[in-house]
């Protein structure tokens, strides 16, 4: 496990996911994959935390990779489970998981159909925009495209921490690119441009490392570009 910033750790398992430690206990982002729990426990245990700190789990999208673990996770630490309103029958159950935007390429087609069955799970809050009444330290800012009601986070600590999902993703050299799980959509790139009017000095991405410093600057640059 890595520390991004203070206080906010990355869980590497095939994909990443967040733990945000604060005062008022141990909020996550995203679950990982389904039956990966395991590392996100065991990052909690790492940094002195048990599963009973934990009081909220925020998904930011119903793909199997960021909530298979959401059902177990929220067993262990009956902490709340927070998704967005679009996305939320999915991780329910009731409706299928929809495909990435590039699934039609064969060989992630059959790198999806590798990973196991999400378990699904009852969502306890539905979100749209703004405050989530558990997690008030955290934004909800819509970024559909990779999926209909993909959500990022901001943090307000150390600047700004945009918890940006499948919503785009870090190139090597620190700058943003939309990511092998995207592609241009008006809808994607809309998100884009909202994601870059915000201040933040990291960013967090499900597939990829954080930027550190100056997150949303590349932001800025990336959409400039477009
Ligand atoms: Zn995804």
């Amino acid at each position: 496990m890595d520390q991004v910033t203070t206080g906010v750790h990355q869980v590497s398992k095939g994909v990443n996911a967040f733990i945000i430690d604060g005062d008022d206990g141990v909020v996550l982002v995203d679950a990982g994959l389904p039956k990966r729990h395991g590392a996100i426990v065991g990052g909690l245990a790492s940094i002195g935390r048990s599963v009973g700190d934990v009081r909220a789990i925020v998904l930011t999208h119903a793909h199997a990779d960021h909530f298979g673990g959401a059902a177990a996770l929220k067993r262990q630490t009956g902490a709340s489970l927070i998704a967005s309103d679009i996305d939320a029958p999915v991780i329910e159950g009731l409706r299928p998981v929809p495909a990435p935007p590039i699934l039609d390429l064969p060989v992630l087609r059959l790198i999806a159909r590798l990973v196991p069955s999400p378990e699904s799970a009852t969502v306890d809050e539905r979100v749209t925009i703004g405050a989530i009444t558990v997690a008030p330290d955290l934004e909800v800012i819509p970024t559909p495209g990779h999926t209909d009601g993909h959500i990022s986070l901001l943090l307000d600590r150390a600047g700004g921490v945009l918890f940006v999902g499948d919503a785009a993703m870090a190139t090597r050299s620190g700058g943003v690119q939309r990511g092998f799980m995207n592609r241009k959509s008006p809808t994607f790139d809309s998100s884009l441009v909202v994601m870059a009017h915000l201040e933040f000095a990291v960013a967090c991405f499900g597939h990829s490392g954080p930027i550190t410093s100056g997150a949303s600057g590349a932001f800025r640059s990336f959409v400039d570009s477009l």
